[in-house]
């Protein structure tokens, strides 16, 4: 039996990310997997402007809570497999404290394969997302486990590693799952634009699939760390993506110096 834990940094990452590869191994593959999902905040910021402050924090989190176990329902994943950080969102730090209580974690639930959101090659630099893939490549690099799990980055920009879906699950899927996270609408109408061409962009090389969800393929072995390495254009267009003001979260000012003061 293979457990997989997809680590996400907001309730709703996983769905357009991971959404296809997810829902095959949690209801159509063969194998019987253990699928867990590890959420590093529960999104309470994660509304747009000042117009909204009094919905953020407790009563966000609640609701995208329960957001997200709706569309884990759909994968047939239930609330006892979704572990919650309670990092606040905007603010998962890559420190100590972090690095051990996720390796404390993994001791724990020994995963096999670990997938999580892309730490360095990304077109989607937010700071939760960075340092969550982060945290997870440092914890097996430096060897803070005995044992060494495979670990797939997404929303990279060097992709290795494809898993091909077709036309139809876009709508009988992917929108279900986005439809369940209604609070996130009016960013998901938005992400979701260039879903399509993107998919459809990753899965031109794949048999027999017309679209596919890339990821990332980490490699810790000596002998194939050289795999790691991407092109110079991928580079540098990280170093482009790292620097666009909307992948910058928005926090209502107040809250944040609050936030930092303590
Ligand atoms: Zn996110």
């Amino acid at each position: 039996m293979t457990k997989i834990i997809f680590f996400q940094a907001h309730p709703d990452d996983l769905e357009h990310k991971c959404g296809h590869l997810m829902h095959y191994l949690a209801t159509k593959s063969k194998k019987n997997h253990i699928i867990k999902i590890a959420s590093l905040t529960r999104g309470e910021f994660g509304l747009p402007g000042p117009k909204y402050d009094k919905f953020k924090g407790d009563l966000l989190a609640k609701i995208r809570t329960r957001e997200l176990f709706n569309a884990e329902k759909i994968h047939g994943i239930l609330p006892e497999n979704i572990d919650f950080f309670g990092y606040i969102d905007g603010f998962v730090p890559f420190n100590k404290d972090f690095v051990n209580r996720v390796a404390e974690y993994l001791k724990k639930e020994r995963p096999d394969i670990i997938i999580a959101p892309e730490a360095i090659y990304t077109w989607y630099y937010h700071m939760d997302h960075i340092n969550t893939g982060r945290v997870l490549f440092y914890i097996i690099h430096k060897k803070l486990i005995n044992f060494t799990p495979i670990l797939y980055f997404y929303t990279c920009l060097h992709p290795n590693f494809f898993f091909g879906f077709k036309k139809k699950d876009i709508k009988s899927l992917t929108y279900k799952l986005i439809t369940c996270h209604r609070t996130q609408q009016w960013l998901l109408r938005y992400t979701m634009l260039p879903y399509r061409p993107f998919s459809r962009f990753a899965g031109r090389t794949l048999h027999g699939w017309k679209y596919a969800e890339p990821y990332r393929r980490v490699y810790f072995n000596k002998k194939y760390v050289y795999k790691n390495k991407p092109p110079l254009i991928v580079r540098i267009f990280t170093h482009f993506f790292s620097n666009l003001p909307w992948t910058k979260a928005k926090y209502p000012q107040e809250m944040l110096l609050k936030l930092k003061e303590n």
